[in-house]
């Protein structure tokens, strides 16, 4: 059989080849049979797969606790709710009335609840999912479906799915897995940013296409071009594998006349820290606490999320601990808080914002908890504030600081103001940089929102795609503005965005004068091997004509053409 390649969007620059196993979650259901259905055999059919469902619950949530961690097999729990919600049971009683079988009236039942929830913005639409969960292994109960045990597979396997949800990429066990493939999802869907944590090679938003491949089928799954390459050549499996034998430098890195850089991570949540550190990152220069806050009932307690710092801080000893404290709002809600409809919620209440504002209390919760972290002698932590537009929103933030650490004094509990820093996201930030640099330790530079605000080209807009590019000469002025501000005024200045992460920008990056970079946990590698290679003195050069550039084209044509002769 030839080779045929399908595309998508790759989620993470690593290929592997395996063995197909087809995920499938949704279960097709045959035609109703009319006038068979007796209700009370389908009540008592609905209730036993109920009780079943409950039991594999709680057999996962017990597996993904011990395998990932607590917070992640808190998802399971909001599936038990979903499986006992009087309003989904009143729904499929009523399906049963009219006369449909048990597996037609769970599809029924759980229609309208999926459609509200797919008609919400960003991560509320994610509830759609678990509920699919839900309603999926209800129906494969009742029609006696095959179930994929995706934390039992054998080694090899190219997981295909539709789509996979937290629930189920928490239960993929990296070390089996050579990768995964679905129909839908993109670059920022929760699947790929699990896999880019993990390191693990995935193509997500194949399509329809992807239904024709079979199982048992041969693959290449190539993350970085984002193609699913199918009956691969010989040639081509051998360089798929060797993509995943990088070489992993566990120690910090200098550049080749002795700067060091520091080369951290992004996470967001506990079961990316030992992957992260399987990649070599020499810390975490942005830990996502939102994600904390996700996908659960109600918020973590001051306890929780202390023992949650505190395990970031004890995975990198040697390394610093960047918390970013909370950015809820714009593309980031969370369920039980009541959030504002907002006509345009990136121009609204979000980051700081919130946090001096309704979620007051919840900021101050963190902070405690994150002072008594800073206290028990592990690591170093830093914190830094989201989403900062104005010197005099710092200063509150830095007001909240003090009465926490006096409220903790008066308490008698052990606490240290860790290491303070500001995320530059907004032009209102690049322009108050030095007053803001004054005022704390370091800078981190989110180039995602900063560019999308810079350029006015929304994140996840693809019509202005073109636009939201941080290689635009104005967002490389911003970034070279507030770097020279932040040395200014003795802060250490890192970058923390996307762009941080991509080692075509690296000598640019530390040419511009960025003292950390932090990125997803699978590019570390790749920007450390850069690193070493670079002449401060030759890279200095390189950032000054890049910033001379007028266009974009400019720009790309110089980092080109310096790339080209290295
Ligand atoms: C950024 O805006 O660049 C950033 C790192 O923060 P987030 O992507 O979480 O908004
Ligand atoms: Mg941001």
């Amino acid at each position: 059989m030839s080779e045929r390649t399908l595309t998508g969007t790759g989620a993470t620059p690593r290929s592997d080849v395996g063995t197909v196993v087809w995920y499938s979650s949704t279960a097709e259901l045959p035609d109703p049979d009319d006038g068979t259905v007796e209700p009370d055999v389908e009540r008592e059919r609905f209730t036993d797969a109920r009780e079943t469902a409950r039991d594999e619950l709680e057999d996962e949530r017990e597996r993904t606790a011990e395998r990932v961690g607590e917070q992640e097999a808190e998802v399971f729990d909001a599936h038990v709710q979903f499986l006992e919600d009087p309003q989904i049971e009143d729904g499929v009683e009523s399906a049963i009335e009219d006369g449909l079988p048990a597996e037609h009236a769970v599809q029924r039942a759980f229609a309208d609840p999926i459609k509200q929830f797919e008609g919400m913005d960003g991560r509320m639409a994610e509830r759609a999912d678990d509920l699919r969960d839900v309603r999926d292994r209800l129906v494969r109960l009742l029609i006696d479906g095959e179930h994929v045990d995706l934390g039992g597979l054998p080694e090899g396997t190219v997981v295909l799915a539709e789509r996979l949800t937290p629930s189920d990429t928490a239960q993929l066990d990296p070390e089996c897995v050579a990768g995964f493939a679905t129909v839908t999802g993109g670059r920022t869907s929760h699947a790929a940013i699990f896999a880019r944590s993990l390191a693990l090679p995935a193509v997500v938003g194949i399509g329809e296409e992807l239904h024709n491949i079979a199982a048992d089928a041969t693959v290449v799954v190539d993350g970085e071009a984002g193609e699913l390459v199918v009956e691969p050549s010989e040639e081509r499996r051998e360089s798929a594998r060797a993509t995943r034998e990088v070489e992993v430098r566990e120690e910090p890195v200098t550049t080749a006349d002795g700067t060091e850089i520091e080369i951290a991570a992004n996470v967001g949540q506990p079961a990316e820290l030992e992957g992260t550190k399987a990649q070599g990152a020499d810390g975490i220069g942005l830990y996502r606490t939102e994600f904390l806050f996700l996908d659960r009932e109600q918020a973590p307690d001051e306890n929780e999320q202390y023992e949650t710092y505190t395990e970031a801080l004890e995975t990198f000893p040697d390394g610093r601990v960047v918390v970013r404290t909370l950015d809820i709002g714009g593309d980031k809600p969370i369920p039980y808080l009541d959030l504002p409809e907002e006509e345009n919620p990136f121009l609204g209440e979000r980051g700081i914002r919130r946090s001096l504002g309704p979620d007051a209390d919840l900021f101050e919760t963190q902070l405690r908890a994150l002072f008594r972290a800073a206290a028990n002698g592990e690591g170093q932590l830093s914190i830094m504030f989201p989403v900062v537009a104005t010197p005099e929103e710092l200063s509150a933030a830095l007001e909240t600081v003090s009465t926490v650490a006096q409220a903790l004094e008066e308490e008698g509990i052990d606490y240290a103001v860790p290491e303070l820093g500001v995320m530059i996201e907004t032009p209102g930030a690049v322009f108050a940089a030095p007053e803001l640099a004054e005022q704390v330790d370091f800078l981190s530079i989110g180039t995602n929102d900063l560019t999308q605000y810079v350029m006015a080209a929304a994140r996840e807009n693809e019509r202005v795609a073109d636009l939201r590019d941080p290689r635009r000469p104005a967002v490389l002025r911003a970034i070279s503005r507030t770097i020279e501000a932040a040395h200014e005024n003795d802060a250490w200045v890192g970058m923390c965005g996307e762009m941080a992460g991509n080692p075509e920008l690296t000598e640019l990056l530390v040419g511009l004068g960025l003292d950390e970079l932090s990125m997803s946990a699978v590019t570390v590698p790749d920007v450390k091997a850069a690193v070493q290679s670079i002449d401060t003195d030759a890279a200095a050069e390189h950032a000054s004509r890049a910033l001379e550039a007028t266009t974009r084209e400019h720009v790309i044509d110089r980092i080109q053409r310096n790339n080209a002769n290295q």
